[in-house]
């Protein structure tokens, strides 16, 4: 995907000179981009930075911007294999090329030079990087993977990539101090020690204290003091992006505009990733307003507001203070709230919510009667839930599996809490999929349950998330399922079929619309590709029933 147009703006010939301060059109002559300039000047980087001592750094639209229109288009200070990693990632034999980041063994194909690990012989990767790896006496064994695992951590690349832009480019080198790194708030904590040792003590005795010894030192790094590097772990671990490619290899990336966007659980942009130029695209994920701050989230939209509140206070160091954070209700959703836990025969029909959101410690008030709980209870009911609902999902559960789980929450959890919402999630693929209950063999009322279901999720997606940026792939998901309950009554019901099939193709079109957000994962990928075929069986059907009349 590249963000650059191919022609013309004015006459659309192919063309070559590109507008230097957006980099997004293209114009034949001068002559016609003069002609465009009074059009173009509104969406042609239409953004400036500011400062304040609350936000420090954030982005403001400076004109008014249309929904999916492109804000601006950036190179990388740095992009590089993924930086957080799970406890299977950190100990699997499977590890990213060091070329293309590619999956491959540990014990297969190897750099000539620096020996670490590629796709095939022949996929070169960075010189300077590759100088660097090659100081360190890499395991001579190709049997002992636990060895070759524990040498080659890939997790670390990002760091050293980051230090070489000291000789590679000093002027991203100065961008990419700038940034943030909470240093002060990072020592001590678990972070801290744990950066020490998997990144920090890993790349200084294996590798950056060799340079001084190693003839090619004059085009080294000679800055890598052990304070300097947990300062870039610092740097990363505060402002990296998730960037997904379309193969489903995740990267991280540092950019430097892109990362000053202020977080919010309610973003208004979006960014797409071209995995050729690296460069990233910026998104208005709905129509928005001069003097809009342009907002991503960093965080899972899905969790409740403690949750959200501890993740990104263990890793951004910030506690966030959107509207939808001090909120009890979170916008009216109740993603995180509680039945009355008040009485066990349930006569109080009240919820119990955060007294004060924010507030770990904060004591839960039932919204009815006189009930409080204090917020550990809380915390310990829903940690047993938490396991309850990951082992059952992990186990590829059934239909009245998910039912039983959800049954029993419901006598604790308001019907919108998100452990609910995920059951409920798996419910509705399941309902018209599993084996036994396709979509011809439901029952009325089966059928029934399964399109209230779509509409429950799809509301508190509405919720959560009203322009569908975050929460696109869940809400085409259930667009989707909604069109194929639609379908099968109308095939049931004759004499309502045509206004069935009108909201299925509404439905449809909307589930189109969303997805297009994000076809530059392979989730969006493969949900395109069924949405096409969606829409020929539909018209399919739609010709079909109008015949049978
Ligand atoms: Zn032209
Ligand atoms: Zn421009
Ligand atoms: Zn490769
Ligand atoms: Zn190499
Ligand atoms: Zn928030
Ligand atoms: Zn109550």
């Amino acid at each position: 995907m590249t963000f650059t147009k191919t022609n013309c703006a004015v006459c659309h010939v192919a063309a070559r000179l590109t507008c230097t301060r957006c980099k997004v059109v293209r114009y034949c002559n001068g002559e016609h981009q003069k002609q465009d300039w009074p059009q173009h000047k509104s969406c042609c980087r239409p953004f400036r930075e500011q400062q304040d001592a609350q936000l420090g750094r954030y982005l403001v639209a400076t004109h008014n911007v249309m929904a999916k229109q492109i804000i601006f288009v950036e190179d990388p200070l740095v992009v590089g294999p993924k930086w957080f990693l799970t406890d299977e990632e950190k100990s699997s034999s499977i590890v990213p090329c060091v070329g293309c980041y590619t999956p491959c063994r540990v014990d297969k194909h190897h750099c000539r030079n620096c020996r670490w690990p590629v796709c095939s012989i022949g996929c070169e990767h960075e010189k300077l990087e590759c100088s660097v790896l090659s100081l360190g006496s890499a395991p001579r064994t190709k049997t002992d993977v636990r060895a070759l695992v524990d040498y080659y951590r890939h997790d670390a690349l990002l760091v050293l990539k980051c230090l070489l832009l000291q000789q590679q480019h000093p002027d991203r080198w100065r961008a990419l101090l700038e940034m943030q790194s909470h240093e002060e708030e990072r020592l001590g904590t678990e972070l801290h020690q744990e950066a020490e040792q998997r990144i920090v003590g890993y790349l200084q005795q294996r590798f950056l204290q060799r340079i001084k010894q190693s003839k090619q030192r004059d085009s080294m790094p000679s800055d890598y003091e052990p304070q300097l590097l947990h300062r870039l772990c610092g740097i990363i671990e505060t402002n990296y992006m998730v960037i997904e490619l379309s193969t489903g290899i995740e990267l991280s990336g540092l950019f430097r505009q892109a990362c000053m966007m202020e977080h919010a659980c309610q973003p208004n942009c979006y960014f797409q990733f071209d995995a050729a130029t690296q460069r990233i695209a910026v998104r208005a994920g709905c129509g928005l307003k001069k003097g809009d701050h342009l907002k991503i989230t960093y965080t899972n939209i899905l969790w409740g507001t403690q949750m959200r509140q501890h993740h990104l206070l263990m890793t951004k160091h910030f506690s966030c203070r959107c509207a939808r954070c001090e909120d009890p209700t979170e916008n009216g959703s109740y993603v995180s709230a509680m039945r009355c836990l008040g009485d066990v025969s349930k006569s109080c029909v009240g919820v119990q919510l955060p007294v004060d959101p924010l507030d770990e410690k904060t004591q839960w008030k039932c919204d009815t009667c006189p009930m409080v709980v204090d917020a550990a209870y809380v915390t310990e009911v829903q940690t047993h839930m938490t396991e309850q609902v990951e082992s059952l999902l992990a186990g590829r559960p059934t239909a009245s599996h998910v039912e039983l789980l959800l049954a029993r929450l419901s006598q604790l959890l308001h019907t919108n809490h998100f452990h609910m919402f995920n059951l409920k999630h798996t419910l509705v693929q399941l309902y018209g999929h599993e084996a036994g209950l396709e979509l011809a063999t439901l029952s009325d009322l089966q059928l029934g349950r399964k399109q209230r279901l779509c509409n429950e999720l799809y509301n508190v997606c509405h919720l959560l998330d009203p322009h569908s940026i975050k929460l696109a792939i869940y809400v085409s998901t259930i667009l989707i399922e909604m069109t194929h309950t639609l379908e099968e009554r109308a095939r049931r019901q004759h004499t309502e079929a045509a206004a069935l099939l009108e909201q299925a193709e509404l439905r449809l079109k909307e589930a189109q619309d969303v997805v297009e957000k994000v076809l530059d994962s392979v989730a969006g990928k493969k949900l395109n590709d069924k949405l096409q075929q969606h829409f020929a069986e539909h018209y399919k059907l739609t010709a079909t029933l109008k015949f049978n009349k």
